[in-house]
């Protein structure tokens, strides 16, 4: 697979699985294979990723990037024999944090709900291309790290102004949002991956979609009280 396709999901999907170290081996810098520069991607979404493990507590020494082509056979086992060497100076993951590890995998499974919502706000510095790999190392700050996942921001259909329109439920990219005609529409927290498409496109005369930023989220209305009883229509049964 090539370097670039190695997804911040995956990476921390082979922590969650109990993986004591991950290795991404790319082709040289300057030689991508296809021309795009994948492996320049993937050195700097590799150093967002550390910056993440550190921020739960991994030692991000337990992540490492590095090159070989194909025709370097010894390189790459000597990659893989260091690299193994220092896993196993480090031990099994979490051991050295101190860490347990249901702790560690409720932190770990918490940074993997985010991952779409990370690569979205920081998708500007994902997409740069440095010419000098070493400007990669500083490119995520600890403190920016800190900054994004203490700010999270999730999204709330105010029960009070929903129209039922179905407009953010059609344009919700993972189908998190539930509601029926003349329905209040309720988004699943748990699908959402905070894009924002919803509270963009719910019309400004009904701005049912509340932006909430490093705060609970209200508890979505309970079913039986989700239809809505139009005005038009009560003045219209009391007035027959
Ligand atoms: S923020 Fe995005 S993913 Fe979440 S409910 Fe709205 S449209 Fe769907
Ligand atoms: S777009 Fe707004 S008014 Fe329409 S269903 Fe969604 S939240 Fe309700």
């Amino acid at each position: 697979m090539c370097s670039g396709r190695v997804d911040l999901a995956f990476i921390l999907r082979a922590f969650s699985n109990g993986t004591d170290g991950v290795c991404v081996i790319g082709c040289w810098p300057g030689e991508c294979n296809y021309a795009t520069g994948g492996n320049y991607h993937a050195l700097n979404m590799v150093h967002l990723c550390k910056r993440l493990l550190e921020h739960i507590g991994i030692n991000p020494e337990r992540l490492m990037i590095d090159w070989c082509n194909a025709s370097e056979g010894i390189r790459f086992a000597d990659l893989m024999n260091n690299f193994s060497k220092k896993i196993k100076e480090l031990g099994p993951l979490g051991k050295s944090e101190g860490i347990e590890k249901d702790k560690l995998s409720s932190r770990l499974e918490e940074v993997i709900k985010l991952v779409p919502y990370i690569k979205l706000v920081k998708k500007d510095k994902l997409s740069l291309h440095l010419d000098n790999v070493e400007e990669y190392k500083d490119l995520y700050t600890k403190e920016e790290i800190e900054q994004l996942l203490s700010e999270v921001v999730s999204y709330y259909i105010d029960p009070e102004k929903c129209q039922a329109c179905g407009i953010c439920r059609k344009r919700c990219p993972v189908e998190a949002i539930s509601g029926e005609k003349n329905q209040i529409h309720v988004i699943d927290q748990d699908k959402c991956i905070r894009c924002g498409t919803c509270y963009e496109s719910c019309p400004p005369r009904f701005a049912a979609v509340r932006k909430i930023i490093a705060e609970p989220v209200p508890s979505p209305i309970p079913e039986e009280e989700r239809t809505i009883v139009r005005k038009g229509k009560i003045s219209d049964s009391i007035g027959r």
